[in-house]
């Protein structure tokens, strides 16, 4: 056959991806085994009838052709009424891409901002699409490194050190895989590095509703931040949504225009009844935002319970998201081996640190996604297995 893009084969930069343990405890439920799976993002409880009878009777009413690219009036209009009432600062319509998924909205993004070859910011430990979003984007991902004994804030100073001659640093608070939310100070300092040189700043902001610690804070609310930020938000966390693809790009209007070409030319848009079921989601308001990401904040406070009667594991402040980040340098494993060793003899699958950069080595992320009482029967025996290695 004749050859492949570079751009499509080398979208994951190669190498291991620390996918691994995933995979393998995937092919265990697959072969039947009752394997405990605190790995993925995704909420155990799905998306609330309520909203699918909405989207099942716009269909009904016949929203099953194409939906204006841009996204429906009415969504757009309910997500910059959200975005207005958040983060204080005025947003209309017209500064709203409606994309499928804020993953589709973190490719555009980079493709607003990136030149072919132009160095595209972004902070390790990352989500795992992070890396390749930019690549396929044609830019060149450049990772910085945050610290655990920072509990992952970042450092403005490290920032700056890889900036000049950059396009673009992007940022995700509530942070997936740490839980860390970004405080004022922090985001204040990346205020100045991206205006000192002259960044775009893609904020991904898809955990807004997940915070049990402190407040978000949109870098976009920050003095002079608006006109060279791009909000990238979605359904999926905070309305249980995942499955169903709906997310935006925010920002300013003349980059929106830029975007509508573009997903003109590649998505073409959202289902329009897809779009009419997240309106009636925005419509439920707070209550709901609230009620699903309750089982996030309760087990939040289970594994607090647990994890603070032992030595061997230490847990990264959890302020934010559904995830608990655990530091387990002292068994004196990676984040890998301890993952694959903890899968083989408890058949509890976590993901390592390793699979989300090299700032989380020795470290575990726990996905707060299976039910509370088999939730903290898990992280007890990770616990036990922790002392036993740690000896
Ligand atoms: N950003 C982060 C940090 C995520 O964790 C995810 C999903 N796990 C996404 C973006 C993409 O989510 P979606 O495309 O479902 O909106």
């Amino acid at each position: 056959m004749p050859s492949l893009s570079k751009r499509i084969t080398t979208l994951t930069g190669g190498g291991s991806d620390g996918w691994d343990v995933f995979y393998r405890a995937r092919a265990m439920v697959a072969a039947g085994e009752d394997v405990l799976e605190l790995t993925i993002g995704e909420h155990d409880i799905r998306t609330d009838p309520a909203i699918l009878d909405a989207m099942h009777d716009a269909a009904r009413r016949g929203a099953t052709g194409y939906a204006a690219v841009p996204g429906i009036p009415d969504l757009r209009r309910r997500v910059a009424a959200r975005l207005t009432a958040r983060t204080g600062v005025e947003t209309a319509p017209e500064n709203i891409l409606i994309t499928p998924g804020g993953q589709a909205a973190l490719f555009a993004a980079h493709v607003a901002v990136c030149n072919p070859g132009d160095r595209a910011l972004y902070l390790d430990p990352y989500y795992a699409t992070y890396p390749g979003s930019i690549r396929g984007a044609g830019g060149v991902p450049v990772a910085i490194q945050t610290r655990p004994e920072d509990a992952f804030q970042p450092r403005a100073a490290d920032i700056a050190a890889e900036a000049p001659g950059a396009a673009s640093l992007l940022i995700n608070t509530p942070n997936n895989p740490t839980g860390t939310v970004y405080g004022r100070d922090t985001l204040e300092g990346i205020a100045d590095v991206v205006q000192d040189h002259d960044l775009w700043l893609i904020s991904d902001e898809v955990y807004d509703t997940q915070v049990w610690e402190g407040a978000h804070l949109s870098p976009r609310a920050l003095p002079g931040l608006a006109p060279r930020t791009l909000v990238v938000g979605s359904l999926s966390k905070s309305h249980a949504m995942t499955g169903s693809r709906v997310g935006w790009v925010a920002g300013p209007e003349e980059v929106i225009g830029h975007l509508i070409t573009l997903a003109t030319h590649t998505t073409y848009g959202v289902p329009g009844y897809i779009q009419e079921a997240g309106c009636f989601a925005l419509d439920q308001g707070h209550e709901l935002e609230h009620l699903i990401a309750a089982p996030f904040r309760r087990r939040r406070a289970l594994a607090q319970k647990v994890l603070a009667g032992q030595q061997a594991v230490r847990l990264i402040p959890s302020q934010g998201a559904m995830y608990l980040m655990l530091d387990i340098r002292a068994t004196g494993l990676s984040g890998e081996g301890f993952a694959n060793a903890l899968l083989d003899a408890h058949r509890i699958a976590v993901m390592p640190g390793e699979s989300f950069g090299r700032a989380a080595a020795g470290h575990v992320r726990v996905a707060m996604t299976i039910e509370d009482a088999r939730f903290a029967v898990a992280l007890e025996t990770l616990c036990d297995f922790a002392a036993a290695q740690a000896g």
